[in-house]
């Protein structure tokens, strides 16, 4: 085995041949072994060839047949797999470099005197069928122009047996669909031809469906990149693909007639799209995958040799994007480089997805086998050596069909359904809907919730997911609901400081309101309630958090209080003197006062006894008990609710004792039906003892037992009838019993917040502005609301029902009255509560 020395343009000095390795390049030895870890030295900088299953590109020489060969220069290695060049030091001095005249270029293989079928063979047949699996593949003819890129790609057009590696991609691309009858493969191309900078659609000419946008774009997207403006055609046959192949390469041809166009100097990409969806399964996965082969301009460097005009500006053009070509290439190789810089030109910003990344990436060199060329041969080697260290990693190209993925969900949905149905019935669940919620499904969870809350539902019955994370959604509804209802009761009746406002402070504290500690004036010690004081600068919106004023001795009592029932059981019953609690002021009676009483009196400062007490209703120094409070709630901010309230009560008893008039009568007529039954048993027996008799096979009776069988009879009949509407009496007596439990709920829970706000405000207050605070307004046990008493409604009406004023006769009068009454309050009653439902 030779040791070969890399030279800095990327060839192989053989070093048997000639002098030892020189010091420096001695820091550049290096093999290539595609598959094994490989340690590289660049600029003293170490670093790993990763071993995996990257691919390596596959770079292949194919020489120009030629009568004058140059035998003595180029030398083929044993296995094919390299190329030698040899140069006599004296004869081509200052050609090439003065020191070099060795290299050795590894390749892939080198294509000497072989045919079109072989050269297929050998380059293009795999990458073609991996593309059918849904590899993406990249063939490219690189050299100097004549030295046989076309003929390689393309072929010769005019003769079968020379076409080149493009009909013959398409041919084999054609017979492997109809080899896979399971997939429908659909195949489209596009020829693009890149000149000087600008795209040209070689199939333009041809009639095409789609957005035709010009100039031409390459856009990048997730999915890779394309062209914009590029017609890409549908082919369903070998032949229609060909006529395509020929039609771009007629359009070449023309193109550099009339557009004074050099051939040699453009690059063509000749792509062909596949996709493959699964006749069989009803797989939503499909694969595609493009297969790019290039076709690339004449490689040799015109620009050096005083070229002009046209050839000058191609030669720049030419220049600048295969060198930009290499330098990809060069990064695509480094596998430090995580930056390729694809987009310097048009070329290689077409082919950024096709060079390296999960592609098959096949490289073809065209080179003479002229002595001659042989400065442009070892630049093409050089390329093609470059080439080789650039690995890929192909992979397939597996995308999702929306629609058929969709279709499959909703199959499994379907599915999924009917075996939750079966589970249901299995589990003995009936009729779980587990479609989304409708607004008035979730409406009731938000009652539910509420009742939960209040302390009226003792607990939520759990469906289903849906329905517990509705469940779930309606506690954050509600807990902020309370929230801004409690920052909103308090801002109606208060006008708050936000302690952090100095200026709002400051201005408090020059009206004379508050001392500098932030107590109230007139209030010794900062007792006392001080949050109804109005700052003149108070800005709305703001979170006041004001605690100074809060009077400590009261608060703990308060708490005490507040902690335990708003009302002790039959306290509400026992009647209280109504002078202890005036009415609370409204709203925003403090801060009128307070403004009046400086419009009137600018420098004096408000009294030192309490501002407050005349400006608001005197409050005072301890809470009202709550008995007495509620007296007063009732008759104020709870007026309406108590109303209601008593008025469903009084329904309920006019059906309670409806339903118990009924009773007595349903066993009154037992009672007659228990009589007439044994009456007419005695009759029967006393016709059965004195002999009966029959005429025409009818019994005969006497009149006696006949009239008595009409009125067993008709008693049974009044018997259901009444039975009947107890029982609708009692169903009605159920509904409102609940009605009157939600009334007595809800006056308690209201009078719960009338009562914190008007005597405990300061620290509730403090409470419920604390972010996140777990304060529930109106929150009273379950244990309150049932021994709430009755009231005098109630006696009333039991009193009612055990004596009526005027004696029996006067029953069917006060019925109809009360009936009438009621139905009209009733209904009044429900329209109420709806009203306040929807509030
Ligand atoms: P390029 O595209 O690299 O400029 P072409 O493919 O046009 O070169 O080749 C130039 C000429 O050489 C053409 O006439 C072509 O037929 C001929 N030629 C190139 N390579 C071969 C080959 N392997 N066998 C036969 N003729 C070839
Ligand atoms: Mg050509």
């Amino acid at each position: 085995m030779l040791g070969t020395v890399l030279d800095i343009d990327g060839g192989f000095k053989r070093e048997k041949r000639h002098s030892p390795i020189p010091q420096a390049a001695c820091n550049l030895i290096w093999e290539l072994k595609p598959t094994q870890m490989m340690r590289r030295k660049n600029n003293n900088k170490h670093y790993f060839t990763r071993m995996s299953t990257r691919k390596k590109v596959h770079a292949f020489v194919r020489v120009r047949p030629t009568d004058d060969f140059a035998h003595e220069v180029i030398r083929y290695g044993d296995d094919n797999k390299s190329i030698d060049i040899h140069l006599k030091k004296d004869t081509r001095r200052g050609v090439v470099n003065n020191q070099q005249t060795d290299w050795s270029f590894k390749l892939d293989g080198v294509l000497h005197d072989a045919s079109q079928d072989l050269v297929y063979e050998t380059v293009a047949k795999d990458v073609i069928s991996q593309a059918l699996d849904g590899y993406n593949g990249t063939i490219m003819c690189y050299g100097q122009t004549g030295a046989g890129k076309t003929y390689t790609m393309t072929g010769a057009t005019e003769n079968y047996k020379h076409r080149g590696i493009l009909p013959r991609a398409l041919q084999q691309v054609f017979r492997m669909i109809e080899e896979r009858p399971t997939h429908a493969i659909t195949v489209r191309v596009s020829y693009l031809e890149i000149y000087n900078e600008s795209l040209f659609d070689l199939l333009s000419t041809l009639p095409y469906v789609g957005p035709s946008v010009t100039p031409m774009t390459i856009v990048e997207n997730p999915q890779g990149v394309f062209i914009k403006g590029l017609s890409v055609h549908l082919t369903s046959q070998e032949e229609d693909a060909f006529s395509l192949l020929f039609e771009g390469e007629t359009n070449r041809i023309i193109a550099s007639h009339t557009m004074n166009k050099n051939s040699s100097r453009s690059h063509c990409i000749f792509t062909i799209y596949v996709e493959a969806h699964s006749r069989t399964l009803s797989d939503e996965k499909y694969i595609t995958s493009k297969i790019n082969l290039v076709d690339l301009a004449g490689s040799e460097r015109l620009g050096k040799s005083g070229s002009e005009g046209r050839v000058l500006k191609e030669a720049t053009y030419i220049n600048k994007s295969l060198s930009f070509l290499e330098q990809a290439i060069i990064a695509l190789g480094d596998q430090k480089r995580d930056h390729i810089p694809f987009r310097q030109c048009k070329l290689t910003h077409a082919l950024k997805d096709s060079l390296g990344g999960n592609c098959n990436m096949v490289l073809v060199t065209n080179i003479y086998g002229d002595a001659a060329q042989l400065e442009e041969t070892l630049s093409s080697l050089r390329f093609a050596s470059r080439m080789k260290l650039v690995t890929t990693e192909p992979a397939i190209n597996e995308k999702y069909d929306a629609e058929r993925m969709v279709k499959n969900l909703e199959k499994e949905l379907v599915l999924l359904k009917q075996e939750l149905a079966i589970h249901d019935s299995l589990a003995n669940r009936s009729l779980v809907n587990y479609d989304p919620m409708d607004e008035i499904q979730i409406a009731e969870i938000n009652s539910q919730v509420r009742r939960y809350l209040e302390g009226t539902l003792d607990e939520i019955d759990i469906i289903n997911l849906r329905q517990i994370q509705e469940v779930f959604n309606q506690f954050r509804v509600v807990l902020s609901q309370q929230e801004q209802e409690v920052e909103c009761a308090l801002r109606r009746k208060y006008t708050l400081i936000d302690k952090n406002d100095f200026a709002a402070i400051s201005a408090v504290q020059k009206a004379g309101l508050m001392d500098v500690d932030g107590h109230l004036v007139g209030e010794p010690d900062g007792q006392g309630f001080g949050l109804g004081v109005a700052p003149f600068s108070a800005k709305p919106g703001k979170k006041a958090k004001s605690k100074k004023t809060f009077k400590e001795q009261l608060s703990s009592s308060a708490r005490k209080e507040g902690a335990s029932s708003p009302v002790g059981g039959k306290d509400l019953d026992v009647s209280i003197s109504k002078t202890q609690l005036t009415p609370s002021s409204k709203d925003g009676d403090v801060k009128d006062m307070l403004l009046r009483d400086r419009e009137t009196s600018n420098i004096e400062p408000p009294s030192l006894d309490s501002p407050k007490e005349e400006l608001r209703p005197p409050r005072p120094s301890t809470p009202p008990s709550k008995p007495v409070a509620f007296e007063d709630f009732k008759n104020e901010r709870g007026s309406e609710i108590n109303r209601i309230f008593k008025e469903n009560k009084s329904i309920l008893n006019e059906r309670r004792k409806r339903a118990s008039e009924t009773t007595q009568r349903i066993n009154a007529i037992k009672q007659e039906i228990d009589m007439t039954k044994e009456a007419l048993n005695f009759q029967k027996s006393l016709r059965e003892k004195q002999g009966e008799y029959e005429n025409q096979g009818l019994m005969i009776i006497d009149e006696e037992e006949f009239l008595l069988i009409l009125k067993l009879k008709d008693l049974k009949k009044q018997y259901r009838t009444e039975y009947q509407d107890l029982r609708d009496l009692r169903a009605e007596i159920q509904y409102c019993q609940h009605l009157v439990d939600q009334c007595r709920h809800r006056l308690l829970t209201e009078f719960d917040i009338w009562y914190n706000e008007s005597f405990f405000i300061p620290e509730d207050m403090q409470v419920a502005l604390k972010p996140g605070s777990s304060i529930r307004p109106g929150m009273i046990p379950v244990s309150r609301i049932m021994s709430l008493g009755e009231d005098d409604q109630d006696k009333f009406s039991q009193l009612q029902q055990t004596m009526l004023p005027e004696g029996p006769d006067s029953i069917s009068f006060y019925n109809a009255k009360v009936k009438t009454e009621q139905k009209h309050k009733y209904l009044k009653t429900m329209m109420g509560l709806q009203q306040t439902q929807r509030k």
